[in-house]
């Protein structure tokens, strides 16, 4: 795989039996490696299969000898091609780099702390290819042991030039070989000068997912921003989804046609017997339906040149082979009339601005910047709930069903284009068309925020990996990965994703990760030192001068440095003072994480505009984090309505911010 590619190997020779390891010994030089050669010896040396430190042909014919001899009982079956002689490297740092073809995303390559170790430690850093030098630097440098690499107390700088140039040359080699399905270089040897590769390891299997899948069709801008809408399967019942759906849309201002052969009037709206039947234009079919039924309403939708059809009923591709071929049928049937397909199998779609309710949640929730996409319904209803007493708000929210024609993809090109949308939050189940999915992301993320939480990290169910790359790069962490790849911010819990959404929504990405923290609390004040450092906020040295400003009119035992602890006997005029300083001195720091607890002498109301005034006078991020219950309430409302993001829970606050400043792919890197 390597010969001839620049990648620096060992000498070595392959010998069959002790006579001729010991004469390949000879002509390579002491000391050298003897190594089994068999497929079948996945570790060599769990085998007893790697022997070190030869020096002489008589050690080297005896550890040939005794591993032909002892390595086929350990492994039973295994067909032993030979012995390899191999010249032995000097010590040095020992990396893994390794490739495989991940089901999703196709090709990956990862790098990460190698040798005896690496499934214990699982240190790995890993990029969907193909990637260019620089990239696999930064992959380099993601390793949690690139301190070793860069000198580490004392120890002198290794060569990351030639590491990140090996990496390199293997992408290019594993991303351009079809037949290779994965392979394991465990160690790659780096020095202070050059790195050698001694062990490789290269598998053969499917060709990768294709790149040159179809593209994505074109969407017209206003598929989402229907005038009239059309309820296929409207029902008198209200136990049925096509009561429900009726009845959540008699708030839509647009028209609503509901369509059902055996009734005349439902709901007090005037009922068609067929869509074929509505005078006028139809820019939206919502159809609640049973699934055998569809493929015939779609054919008559089409002839009515309805541009979208939003198929609700279940009984498709979820279900059983049939539902897949119906499934497969109204999509050939929708393409033919060019109409757009969302579902089948989906809650709908909400659009609050619009009063739009297509779905059979009877939530609406409130209007709002963030732009919500789901592989669950459960999920949307359960978040819509939640919202409204959080006061979160919506620009438009859709649950993808089965995807069969829009997906992933074609939704975030029209929240793309929706100016108010104002940050992104996905849930994932299962992406399809993985690169065609972050192709179409890394152009979104530098002006929209993109948020994921992806279900489905545990290992249970994921097949034991024949390779160490295998077992390191399950089908979850390459999701992170290629996320991060793509600059999206990854989430771990739902709560995080609004928690991230809604400081991204309203204040866009931090500029950098200098943190200011005021708070009147000495507690407060060591948290958060705790954790700005663990998500990674620098809390500044507090410029001279503006210590000085500070100093002339805060009480004695003020902390005099970051967080700035201004304790509490002041009221809010003591912040109000604080922040007039800082927004002074703003090109000193990029975030402001504004602590505040109940006390007699703070009016939480206040409060709240007080920083709504400090937030509205600095370019950079400001973030409330009153503490505490109701009494802080009135406090929140008023962050709210100025659209200032609020923590109730000082970890929420940074870790918030810690997210959000390590999305990949920002606009100020
Ligand atoms: P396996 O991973 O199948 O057990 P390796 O070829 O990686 O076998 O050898 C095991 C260990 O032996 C390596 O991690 C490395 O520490 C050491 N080793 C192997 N080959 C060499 C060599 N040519 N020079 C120096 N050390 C080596
Ligand atoms: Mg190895």
């Amino acid at each position: 795989m390597v010969k001839g590619a620049g990648i620096e190997v060992p000498a070595c020779a392959v010998a069959r039996t002790p006579e001729e390891a010991k004469a390949a010994a000879e002509s390579i030089g002491y000391p050298v490696v003897l190594k089994i050669l068999s497929r079948q010896v996945v570790h060599k040396s769990d085998a007893g299969g790697v022997v070190i430190g030869i020096h002489s042909g008589e050690e080297a014919a005896r550890a040939c000898e005794r591993m032909l001899r002892e390595v086929p009982s350990r492994v039973p079956g295994a067909v032993i091609e030979g012995v390899l002689v191999q010249e032995q490297c000097p010590p040095g740092l020992e990396v893994i780099v390794g490739g495989k073809t991940d089901p999703t995303f196709g090709k990956i390559i990862l790098c990460g702390m190698g040798g005896v170790l690496v499934e214990l430690i699982r240190d790995v850093s890993m990029r969907v290819l193909p990637v260019g030098e620089e990239e696999i630097r930064k992959m380099v440098r993601g390793m949690k042991g690139y301190p070793l690499i860069r000198g580490f107390r004392g120890s002198p700088p290794l060569d990351e030039d030639a590491l990140v140039r090996t990496i390199s040359l293997l992408s290019q080699l594993f991303f351009r070989e079809d037949s290779l399905s994965e392979f394991d270089c465990n160690p790659v040897i780096l020095y202070p000068e050059g790195c050698r590769v001694v062990d490789i390891r290269a598998f053969t299997g499917e060709k990768a997912v294709s790149d040159d899948e179809l593209p994505s069709l074109p969407i017209h801008p206003g598929l989402l921003a229907p005038g009239s809408v059309a309820v296929i399967g409207a029902s008198a019942d209200p136990s049925k989804i096509g009561y429900v759906v009726l009845r959540n849309l008699l708030s839509f201002p647009g028209l609503v046609y509901p369509v059902n052969p055996r009734h005349t009037e439902i709901l007090g709206k005037k009922v068609y017997p067929a869509v074929g039947d509505i005078p006028g234009r139809v820019d939206a079919a919502v159809i609640a339906i049973p699934a055998p039924a569809v493929p015939g309403v779609i054919r008559e939708c089409g002839a009515k040149k309805i541009p979208l059809a939003i198929i609700l009923s279940s009984g498709f591709r979820e279900e059983d082979a049939e539902g897949a071929q119906r499934e497969e049928e109204v999509i050939s049937l929708a393409r033919s009339a060019g109409m757009r397909v969302i579902g089948p199998n989906c809650l709908g779609i909400l659009v609050p601005r619009l009063g739009l309710n297509a779905t059979f949640d009877p939530v609406m929730p409130r209007a709002g910047p963030i732009g919500f996409i789901s592989q669950s319904g459960a999920v949307i209803t359960t978040i819509v709930d939640w919202s409204i007493p959080e006061q979160i708000g919506f620009s438009t929210i859709i649950s993808v069903g089965n995807q069969s024609d829009l997906g992933f993809v074609d939704y975030l090109r029209i929240l793309e284009g929706d100016p108010n949308t104002r940050a992104i939050i996905l849930y994932i189940e299962e992406i399809r068309r993985g690169r065609e999915f972050l192709r179409a992301v890394s152009e979104i993320t530098p002006r929209i925020p993109v948020i994921a939480f992806k279900s489905g990290s545990s290992r249970l169910g994921t097949k034991a990996a024949a390779s160490h790359t295998g077992s390191l790069a399950g089908n979850y962490e390459v999701y992170q990965a290629a996320f991060r790849q793509a600059g999206i911010i990854p989430v771990y819990s739902i709560e995080e994703a609004f928690d991230v959404a809604e400081l991204l929504a309203s204040e866009g990405y931090p500029q950098g990760n200098r943190g200011i923290v005021v708070t009147t609390a000495g507690g407060f004040a060591v948290m958060a030192s705790d954790f700005a450092e663990r998500y990674g906020i620098e809390l500044i040295a507090l410029p001279e001068r503006m210590r000085e400003e500070l100093d002339a009119f805060l009480p004695p035992m003020w902390s005099r440095e970051n967080p700035l602890d201004i304790i509490g006997d002041g009221g809010v005029e003591r912040y109000a003072r604080v922040f007039d300083v800082m927004t002074r001195f703003q090109d000193d720091w990029d975030i402001a994480i504004i602590i505040a607890v109940p006390s007699a002498l703070l009016d939480p109301l206040h409060l709240g505009s007080e920083i709504a005034r400090f937030s509205k006078s600095t370019r950079k991020v400001t973030i409330g984090c009153l503490l505490g219950g109701e009494s802080m309430r009135a406090g929140e409302r008023v962050l709210r309505e100025k659209h200032i993001p609020n923590y109730r829970e000082i970890e929420a606050a940074f870790r918030a911010v810690g997210r959000a400043l390590f999305a990949g792919k920002r606009p100020s890197g």
